[in-house]
This record gives C-alpha cells, structure tokens and sequence, in this order.
C-alpha cells in the first residue's frame, strides 16, 4: 500500500491545545497549493493506495479550489486505485458551506471526511478556543451524513471542563449519528501552545476515568478500539493511517509534512524519512527542495515497529520480526518474556498484543524494548 499526504497548514484561528504545524495568517493561501503541485511533480509515484488531505484545516480552501487542485494532481499521480480518501474539515466549513460536499463527492476523488469536533459541549469547545459551537458541529454532521459521505470526528477527553456526564453524553452523539468510525484522544498540554503558556494543569485521575467510560461505552456500543486512539465499527477501519503503523511508503507533500519510504530492516537498504521545512513562505519559494532527510539505521526502525505496532489491536507481527536481524529477534524474547507471564503482552500464533488494560501504558511497553545495538 502506497500513501499520499497533503498538508494544509493554515486554520481559521490557532486552537489552545494545537501542536500541529499551522497558522491563521493566510496571506499565502492564493500561492500555497501551486507550491505543493510544483513538489508533487517533482516526486512521482507509481501508483496511490491512500490519499490524505490533513492539516491545518484543508476546508479553508474553496470546494472550487479543491476540484482544481485534484485535478492537477491527478495529471501527476494515479488515483484509478485509491482504497480510501479522505479530507478534514472544519465544522465551522460545513455548517453552511451551500454546495461544497456535492462538489467534493461529485468532483473529487473523497470519499472521507474527518472533521475535528471535540466536543458537543459549548464550555468545552471555548476552553479548547475552538470556533465552533455544539449546534454548528451537529448541522455539519448532518450536513455531511447526508451527502453520502464516511464521515470520521474527534473527540477530547480529559479536558478541564469536561465532567464525565458531558463525556458520556459526547458519545452518545456517535450512536445517534450511526457513525462508523471515531478519533478520541486525551487532552495533553504541547510545547509552545497557549495552554503550554498559561501552564493548564491536567487531571490524571480524571482522564483515566474518562478513558474508562470510554472502554466501556464502546464495548456495549459494538465499537471497536483497532489502535489506541482510533475506533471502528464493523471494521470501517481508516486505511491511510493503518498504513503508517504498518510502515508502509507514503509522499508527504506541503510545508511541514513528512514522507517515508518503507519498511526495510535490511542495513544495506536504509529507510529514508523526509520532513518539509515548518516554514510556508520558505516551502512556496523552493517546494521540491526544502527538506531535510535522514536513513534509519535497523534500529531506529526495531523501535519505531514496536512502538507503532503495540499502539494496534494487531500488534507485534511475528512475520515483521522475523524480517530483524537475529539479535533483534532475540532481544524482542528476552524483553517479552516477563511482559507475557505477568500478562502485559499475550501471544497469538501470528503476532504479540498489549493486553486491553494495559493499552494506555503502550508508550512504557514500548521503551523497555528500546535498546542500542549500534
Ligand atoms: S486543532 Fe485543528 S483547527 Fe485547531 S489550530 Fe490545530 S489544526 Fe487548526
């Protein structure tokens, strides 16, 4: 599977909690998705399995703007196999944005959206410093469910203002809306954001519970947990991102954004990661040329397998382990053993999986696999 990333770095306003690479300043809208078309002609791919248009808020851009953007790209890229393509929206886009999802499914090669909601409660929304309220969000999912579009939200927990009853009752919004899928990710405090600054303290205890009302919600509501922030029902699993688990090559094009190459444990054959410049005008200026580029060495890429694969309902493949090098295999048992007989790791005939309740903790599972084997 092959995967292509388009990053639109620029919302309507900088949430409190954001940490993506973004910015309200659109002075370079008019510019930037010519730049990214002039990389991605730079940087052919055979073939497309998955297309992601992320951000930032790609919604900022008009349904007009976009059709001509797919259009160009699709004079570069092959889009006759896409599995899945998705775009994230904005509620604040979509609550009154007239014929803009006809457009996108008429014209466009979408057939997703993920649209960042966070919470259908009003407090919480103005805590965040989103600028939607709950009324605008609910209008957008209808709005979007009834263009026939697969439609995705996030959702936050653990945020200061949310009380566990607004919690649960955020996600009875998914059962009412028979969605298929969701994101829910507990609130954290990134470097350099307004909550960074103002120093918001979290509560621990609180986001644990929350997490658990979660579990338990999903259990009953036939809610799947297939990675540790992302549920599905009936197996509406989000393939672009199944694919960065699996390690599998994908271009990211646009300031910001982050391509990789594929899996390889081999040492003669590196892994490249590439990231673009976090800078739009230089990015508009030099768009094919403005990145930075390292090769991962096999254990760069032991750790990131372990780290992404433990965070999912499949695991530490068997069958990727083996593609290791013999002492990586042997340092995979001797860290397993325990975590398998205190029942943190339990093992099927294809592959090790993080036991349910030991999910939240798959980050410290994964850094005591973390070794130098330089
Ligand atoms: S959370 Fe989303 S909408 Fe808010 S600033 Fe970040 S990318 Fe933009």
């Amino acid at each position: 599977m092959f995967g292509l990333y388009i990053h639109i770095p620029f919302c309507e306003s900088k949430c409190s909690y954001c940490g993506f690479y973004s910015t309200a300043d659109k002075r370079r809208l008019g510019s930037y998705l010519k730049a990214v078309f002039n990389e991605a002609e730079a940087r052919k791919a055979e073939k497309i399995d998955t297309l992601y248009i992320g951000g930032g808020t790609p919604s900022v851009f008009s349904a007009k703007e976009i059709v001509k953007f797919s259009d160009d790209l699709s004079g570069v890229y092959n889009f006759s196999h896409l599995k899945e393509a998705t775009l994230e929206v904005n509620p604040e886009h979509i609550a009154n944005c007239g014929d803009y999802l006809r457009i996108l499914h008429e014209e466009t090669p979408v057939t997703r959206v993920s649209m960042g909601v966070q919470s259908f409660n009003d407090n919480d929304l103005k805590f965040l410093g989103r600028i939607h309220n709950a009324q605008t969000a609910i209008n957008a999912i209808e709005k979007i469910l009834n263009a026939d579009i697969e439609l995705s939200i996030d959702l936050i927990y653990g945020i200061p203002t949310l009380t566990n009853e607004i919690w649960k009752n955020n996600l009875q919004f998914l059962k009412q809306f028979g969605l298929n899928h969701f994101s829910a990710y507990s609130l954290t405090v990134e470097p350099n954001t307004a909550f960074a600054k103002r120093q918001i303290p979290l509560d621990e205890d609180t986001t644990l519970q929350q997490y658990g009302i979660l579990q338990e919600w999903c259990a009953a509501n036939n809610y799947e947990q297939y990675e540790i922030s992302n549920y599905a029902r009936a197996e509406h699993y989000a393939l672009h991102n199944c694919n960065y688990w699996n390690l599998s090559p994908y271009i990211g094009l646009g300031a910001g954004a982050h391509s990789y190459s594929g899996f390889t444990a081999c040492s003669q054959t590196k892994a490249a990661r590439r990231w673009n410049i976090n800078n739009i005008e230089q990015y508009i200026s030099n768009p094919a040329n403005s990145y930075e580029q390292e090769f991962l060495t096999e254990t760069d890429t032991f750790h990131e397998y372990i780290m992404t694969a433990l965070r999912t309902k499949w695991g530490v493949q068997k069958s990727m382990l083996q593609k290791f090098s013999i002492p990586f295999q042997i340092h995979f048992n001797k860290i397993s053993a325990p975590l398998l007989r205190n029942k943190t790791l339990t093992e099927t005939e294809q592959a090790y999986i993080l036991a349910k309740n030991s999910i939240p903790l798959a980050d410290a599972v994964a850094e005591m696999f973390f070794f130098n084997f330089a």
